[in-house]
């Protein structure tokens, strides 16, 4: 084993995979779990009841038997227990409950004015969590996972409640740090906020490590490297490293939106710097620069409107941008070395974009890095967020027991 190997393979057969085996229907009994896991009978056995006992797995009734007695099936109970998410934007809110797999039970987006700051903004958004977890689930959104147990509008069976924020985290206190597009919210403690509303665990990430999380959960789970880049009215990006979100330090780690790109002229950006990704690449520059030209634009719907219809002022802004994300982008995959990026947000389906980003990294990247990498959008999905806040809650709750 390489030191390389081993974060990866400490994991092996640790509560959370022993989850994640079930949820995927990958096992449905102990002997199912011990065969995956090389673990003996009697360790995978203690590990399944302490999950049993914490109510994120249960028993399902009689299995196939091999002769003798008939195994007992095992499920993720899904009617019962959920974990809550929001994905707050910059004018949009996605708020859900999920199941213990990571699926989504129910979800809704809001409106949300981000300027109205965070104790109005966070207090609705946990008053709408708390009313779906007390509304039972669509019964036949269940899948394969057991639905034995039923939600009968039971606001207790939250467990935890995962939250992205728009803006970098400390993610050892949930705190939000110099936001650029946030008034009123720099220094909030979400965490501490939101504990005084619900008693359970509470989880405060950025926006770009939840659609990375939630990402590589849903689409590329057995790739261990991974950088998904976040391009919407802000950029950033989120980074799987040996199969685990790298966060860094402080949190900050993937926060490509201050890094440096060659532009002329470098318009200036809200940290005070000029040319920076986010104030030539992100929906927000786009608007502006588009305005500049004298185009009347509203907002990033209407930009993005604009390059379908093939406006040339609006194309050639994308191809620039494409360009920009695409040099920092090289950089990030020469140093990291990932088996796939991927790009998501609203900008990802701008193809003018994302075909100037393709041709940069191959431009400037090492061929042994591009050689087998994966150049990708994120699957297009609302619900990439909130999957990523839920697995975040359910890792934690799984890895606190
Ligand atoms: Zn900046």
């Amino acid at each position: 084993m390489t030191i390389d190997d081993a974060p990866r393979e400490a994991l092996r057969g640790g509560p959370r995979e022993l989850l994640r085996w079930v949820a995927t229907g990958a096992a449905v009994s102990r002997a199912d779990l011990s065969r995956l896991s090389g673990l003996s009978p009697s360790t995978v056995s203690q590990r399944v009841e302490a999950l049993i006992n914490q109510g994120l797995l249960e028993e399902t009734g009689a299995g196939r038997s091999r002769g003798g007695r008939r195994p007992r099936q095992l499920a993720v109970p899904t009617g019962g227990a959920v974990v809550g998410a929001i994905d707050l934007g910059a004018h949009h809110a996605r708020v859900g409950t999920l199941d213990l797999s990571g699926r989504v039970v129910q979800a809704r987006t809001l409106p949300v004015r981000i300027e109205d700051g965070p104790e109005q903004v966070l207090g609705s958004l946990l008053a709408e969590v708390a009313a779906l977890a007390a509304t039972p689930g669509d019964p036949t959104s269940a899948g394969p996972v057991s639905s034995a147990s039923t939600a009968d509008g039971d606001p207790g069976a939250l467990r935890g409640l995962g939250i992205g924020i728009p803006g970098p985290v400390q993610h050892a206190t949930g705190r939000i740090v110099s936001p650029s597009r946030m008034p009123g919210w720099n220094g909030f403690d979400v965490a501490a906020f939101c504990a005084g509303r619900v008693d359970v665990p509470i989880i405060v990430d950025n926006d770009a490590n939840l659609m990375a999380l939630g990402a590589h959960r849903t689409a590329h789970s057995e790739l261990d490297h991974a950088v998904y880049i976040k391009a919407g009215t802000g950029i950033g990006s989120g980074v799987i490293s040996s199969g685990r979100l790298h966060r860094g330090a402080q949190g900050s780690a993937g926060d490509i939106s201050h890094c440096r790109v060659v532009a002329d002229p470098a318009p200036l950006c809200s940290c005070g710097n000029a040319g920076c990704l986010e104030a030539v690449a992100s929906g927000a520059a786009l608007v502006t620069a588009l305005r500049e030209q004298g185009v009347t634009v509203s907002d990033l719907t209407g930009v993005i409107r604009l390059i379908d219809d093939g406006d040339r002022h609006a194309t050639a802004l994308a191809r620039q941008a494409g360009r920009a994300i695409g040099e920092i982008l090289a950089v990030v995959v020469n140093f990291f070395n990932p088996q796939v990026v991927a790009i998501g947000g609203r900008l990802a389906d701008c193809e003018p974009l994302l075909a100037s980003m393709r041709a940069t990294l191959y431009e400037r990247c090492l061929p042994l890095a591009t050689q087998t990498l994966l150049i990708e959008r994120v699957a297009t999905s609302q619900d990439v967020g909130i999957t990523g806040a839920a697995h975040l809650v359910i890792d934690h709750v799984v890895a606190a027991n």
